[in-house]
């Protein structure tokens, strides 16, 4: 194929513009400022919650626990005031000439309790200057959000060339930006934080191109690609992914959709994180072994996102008078007393899963099996065989001694283990010398001082 090609001639056999616009970004709601926070600075979602939790007490940012994404129509006229003095504000603003355009992101009806996160008129006061360099930042990003969504569409021609050559076909992808619109402000913005997008695509342009335009001998490359597993999550796309889960089972009107609300989900990745069921690795969320073997056992009422939707309506149906919350309660009473029966005894196998993973000191003299270190002692992990070695040994206190994990090691290991400054009741004074294990197979196992001195 790699010789054909580069034998013959390539023809541009057809040339397809077409016109496509980017609409400006929405405001940030809590969820959405969370993923955008951890994309770029790797915050948790729990820092983001906290720093812009301090940045409404100072009330230099509007109330965080927000859901919406959206103004008030009577918040139109205060915000492009806001607009107006970020502009000035903001030094990467300088040679933007912005015209600002609010209809998109007004509308009364997705606004509940609380709008869209913004900066305050106290923030075009007091600006950065008493803020900590992540409070800082998650600001920037605040301003930066609400000057894109007030900002011209991004457009864009995009530019398909079909080429043949040697038999073959081939497609190319390519744009060309007619007019950067919101995007001008985000790449300012993100330069001026000195923030790489590390996800961003390379975009890639097309050298012009006419239609029956021809190229002679190109040069020609195979190359292998693989397909790539699926990443792991990071606090960003588990956020996602907890807000859609479930999206397609659940009904359109659901009060609540997905897994916890724009104010819990930081509280629920902690919480995983501090019972052990997932570990952060840099900005990646990994499931440890618990957490896979939690997952497998749990019953499938239990992890559906559509429990969590069923209760959030029937909760909104309460506050509403429409539903009964003693009707609620014993909804709630029977699934638990029937989960209760149903899974209360866990089999073996899987109550071994939770057993936790450890570490052999080394082996049993007396039968070959793992020795283990527990709270008091050092124990066969055949519960058959009797070997157990005491921490609180006389042998060691009497020497004044801690009989520590690593001796326990290298008795199992070789038998013996060299000891430093060891109390001896006889002349009072300290002194080296190797200690035996010296097990008889009895209850106690028994230690003793190698005599070696002549
Ligand atoms: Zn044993």
């Amino acid at each position: 194929m790699k010789a054909a090609c580069e034998k013959s001639q390539a023809v541009c056999t057809s040339l397809k513009k077409e016109k496509k616009t980017v609409a400006p970004p929405k405001l940030f709601d809590l969820t959405a400022l969370q993923r955008e926070a951890n994309r770029l600075y790797g915050f948790t979602a729990k820092q983001t919650l906290d720093y812009a939790q301090a940045l409404y007490e100072k009330r230099l940012l509007t109330y965080p626990r927000t859901d919406s994404k959206y103004i008030t129509s009577d918040m139109q006229d205060s915000t492009k005031e806001l607009i107006t003095g970020l502009c000035s504000l903001l030094p990467f603003m300088r040679d933007v000439k912005l015209q600002a355009d609010l209809t998109r992101v007004c509308d009364n009806s997705k606004v509940t309790d609380h709008h869209a996160i913004l900066p305050t008129a106290e923030f075009l006061k007091t600006g950065f200057s008493s803020l900590t360099d992540s409070e800082t930042k998650l600001m920037t990003l605040v301003c930066a959000k609400l000057l894109c969504a007030a900002a011209a569409p991004y457009e864009y021609e995009a530019v398909t060339a079909v080429i043949s050559c040697g038999g073959y076909t081939f497609t190319a992808k390519g744009k060309t930006t007619l007019c950067e619109g919101w995007r001008e402000i985000e790449k300012l913005s993100r330069a001026a934080s000195e923030e790489q997008d590390e996800d961003a695509e390379p975009e890639t342009v097309l050298p012009p191109l006419a239609e029956g335009q021809t190229f002679d001998n190109p040069a020609a490359e195979i190359s292998e690609c693989y397909t790539q597993p699926p990443k792991a999550y990071t606090e960003d796309t588990l956020l996602s992914a907890m807000e859609n889960a479930g999206k397609e089972e659940t009904p359109e009107d659901a009060e609540r959709k997905g897994l916890g609300t724009t104010a819990t989900r930081a509280g629920i990745i902690e919480k995983l994180i501090s019972a052990g069921f997932a570990e952060r690795k840099g900005k990646k969320l990994i499931p440890t072994k618990d957490g896979y073997n939690l997952a497998a056992i749990l019953p499938d009422s239990l992890t559906s996102p559509q429990l969590t939707a069923e209760w959030g309506t029937r909760l909104t149906g309460i506050a509403k008078g429409s539903d009964s919350p003693a009707d609620f309660m014993r909804g709630i009473e029977e699934m638990t007393a029937g989960l209760v029966k149903t899974y209360s005894a866990i089999s073996e196998d899987k109550a071994k899963l939770f057993t936790p993973q450890r570490e052999a000191i080394g082996t049993c003299p007396r039968c070959g099996a793992a020795v283990y270190e527990g709270k008091k002692n050092f124990y066969c992990s055949d519960r058959a065989c009797s070997f157990v070695m005491w921490k609180n040994d006389r042998f060691f206190e009497q020497r004044k001694k801690a009989f520590t994990k690593a001796i326990a090691a290298a008795l199992l290991k070789d038998g013996k283990v060299k000891i430093k400054g060891m109390y001896s009741t006889k002349t009072g004074k300290t002194f080296d010398g190797v200690v035996l294990l010296a097990d008889t197979g009895g209850k106690y196992v028994n230690f003793r001082v190698e005599q070696n001195r002549k």
